[in-house]
């Protein structure tokens, strides 16, 4: 495994993240909070408990990623998400790769009646998208190369490593391998 981003510069990317998202909502009004499922779930914990404001927290699940590193058919599940209903929204995932993910997050989140709609991710995969939105906020700029790593899935493997690594290609094959087992 590569290591792309350690501990400590994965911890001043969040606080970075936060001080951003500060500055944008200020310390006053409430902000609604929502995890995008399961990816983004170490960001998140780290993230929210930096933010000044008063939030409410919820989750909504999305994947495309089927198990392995090409893009596939996006399936959401909102139920658990709570009420955004006029609330200021921010959708927080782990990385903008296609950006479909979160184009039509936003999209539910705003029909679904919120007063304004956000995006936050960690990572920002330099490649061409598929969509016209861009994440309102990013930590950092990442090569498009398949990482893995604090939230981050291959084959649901490898979210709780603490850094961010690239997998390389025998070690992809070697989690397929051990995956069957
Ligand atoms: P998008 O919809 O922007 O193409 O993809 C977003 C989702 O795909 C992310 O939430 C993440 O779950 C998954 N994804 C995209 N790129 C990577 C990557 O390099 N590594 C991992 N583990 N997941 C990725
Ligand atoms: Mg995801
Ligand atoms: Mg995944």
């Amino acid at each position: 495994m590569r290591i792309l981003l350690d501990e400590n510069q994965l911890q001043a990317g969040v606080e970075r993240l936060a001080t951003e998202i500060d500055r944008f909502y200020g310390a006053q009004r409430p902000l609604t909070v929502i995890a995008v499922m399961t990816g983004s779930l170490v960001l998140f914990a780290d993230l929210i408990r930096r933010l000044s404001m008063p939030q409410r927290v919820g989750v909504i699940q999305a994947s495309s990623y089927r198990g392995g590193t090409e893009s596939g058919k996006l399936e959401v599940n909102a139920n658990m998400l709570i009420d955004v209903k006029d609330r200021e929204v921010l959708l927080v995932d782990d990385i903008f790769d296609t950006g479909r993910t979160l184009d039509r997050l936003s999209g539910m989140i705003k029909e679904l009646g919120a007063k304004s709609t956000k995006t936050a991710v960690l990572l920002h995969k330099h490649r061409e998208h598929a969509v016209s939105l861009r994440p309102d906020f990013v930590a950092f700029e990442i090569p498009d190369e398949f990482v893995v790593g604090y939230g981050l899935d291959y084959m649901d493997m490898y979210r709780n490593l603490p850094y961010l690594a690239v997998l390389e290609t025998h070690e992809i094959e070697a989690t397929e391998h051990k995956s069957k087992q």
